[in-house]
């Protein structure tokens, strides 16, 4: 893409209601709009990075059986009172029509994916299930002010499985952790796993996956060796203990931010909402439900709080809008853009997606400008260029400059 078509400009400031640094960078940068406190707006650049990282989840979530689907995000009131979250869960959104009915906004979608499942899949034959969807969700948060780490309006992977017994819960959940770490990890980032109260939810057990961060809201002891950490304020060891998961590592305390979790749901929401299968002795059984969520937008500013510099964001190449920032030094010099057009047209033709910096402004600028955006890789070609016939390849992440000619960078 020529950044001379793109209709968002960088900006020097942020808006000075913004206090969150995910925030700060993506909207400076022009990756995000701000609608108001906790909305925003997903501009070309942020969208390219947000469908990425989705389209990491979807392979994952494919990758373990999961059928994707998109359900309605405007509910019926009738569920949400049967499981009694219409009065318990406080950042429920409840809109009411002209008529006086009345309907929530989903936060999450239990009471609407049970009985959807429960309409087909009546035999234990049927079971195991999982099925996912990939959209927006609400929550009447009373503050926003954490960026797009949360949001009133937000984007979420949710996952429901549902299991004829709690073994096969068991078995399939740690097919999910090994698919929820992978997901992390191909974002850049090392997620751990802490076990905590399943909080409005369910009575059972849940699993929270942590990414330490000093934008995180909460305080973990982590190992030194292995995926574990807890909770400080759950946790039954303390820093420099070792650890009880492996023996092997010692506990430390850092701030995290919780970027996914899964709860064992039990057979909670199909009791209340009237779903069971028949069992191979045809008599009616409740099945056991999970709920595997990934706030994608919460996981992206997550990305943004942690690889990130005074300069601006640091993209890793899974995640990034553009592989290739090719900026044009001299937009005075003929040969020097001449150059610099062929080269963009040989890297797209090859299937590499390059932001093509061809504005008519200072370098001093662009290179502004690229350090805030934060694409992985810098091509810059100038006047040096034309009598060198070199590029100069820089990485964002460790600032290496490397001098390469054309046809090594078309082999990048
Ligand atoms: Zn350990």
């Amino acid at each position: 893409m020529r950044q001379s078509h793109l209709f968002t400009k960088t900006r020097r400031e942020a808006p000075k209601d913004e206090v969150a640094k995910n925030a700060q960078l993506l909207i400076r940068a022009g990756f995000v709009h701000k609608e108001m406190a906790g909305v925003y707006s997903y501009l070309p650049l942020g969208l390219r990075t947000l469908t990425k990282i989705e389209t990491i989840i979807r392979e994952e979530m494919d990758g373990i059986g999961g059928q994707e689907i998109q359900m309605a995000t405007l509910h019926p009131s009738e569920p949400w009172k049967k499981t009694g979250a219409w009065d318990n869960v406080v950042v429920l959104f409840k809109i009411q029509s002209r008529t006086e009915k009345e309907y929530a906004l989903g936060q999450s979608e239990e009471e609407i994916v049970a009985p959807l499942v429960g309409d087909y899949a009546l035999s234990y034959k049927d079971l195991p299930l999982s099925v996912y969807q990939i959209g927006q969700k609400y929550r009447d948060e009373l503050r926003a002010k954490s960026g797009i780490m949360r949001g009133r309006e937000f984007g979420m992977k949710d996952m429901y499985s549902f299991h004829i017994d709690q073994e096969d819960f068991d078995r399939f959940y740690a097919i999910a952790k090994e698919a929820y770490l992978r997901i992390f990890s191909r974002c850049g980032l090392t997620a751990r796993v802490t076990e905590a109260s399943g909080g409005a939810f369910t009575e059972k057990l849940s699993y929270e996956f942590m990414v330490l961060t000093d934008a995180g809201e909460d305080d973990i002891l982590y190992c030194s060796d292995c995926t574990h950490c807890a909770n400080v304020e759950v946790a039954t060891q303390k820093e420099g203990d070792v650890c009880g998961k492996c023996s092997k590592g010692t506990l430390a305390i850092a701030k995290a931010s919780e970027v996914g979790n899964v709860f064992d749901l039990g057979q909670k929401y199909p009791r209340e909402l009237g779903y069971s299968y028949k069992d191979k002795d045809g008599n009616e059984q409740l099945p056991i439900m999970g709920c595997y969520g990934i706030g994608t937008t919460r996981l992206m500013g997550t990305i943004v709080e942690t690889l990130s510099d005074d300069k601006g964001m640091i993209w890793p190449e899974s995640v990034a809008p553009f592989t290739f920032h090719l900026i044009s030094m001299s937009s005075n010099d003929a040969e020097a853009v001449a150059f610099a057009d062929a080269l963009y047209a040989d890297l797209t033709k090859k299937g590499a997606t390059v932001l093509y910096d061809d504005r008519d402004m200072r370098a001093g600028e662009k290179l502004n400008d690229s350090d805030l955006m934060g694409i992985p890789t810098r091509l810059i070609v100038g006047k040096e260029t034309i009598k060198s016939g070199e590029v100069e390849v820089v990485s964002r992440a460790s600032g290496e400059v490397k001098k390469m000619t054309r046809e090594a960078v078309l082999a990048l």
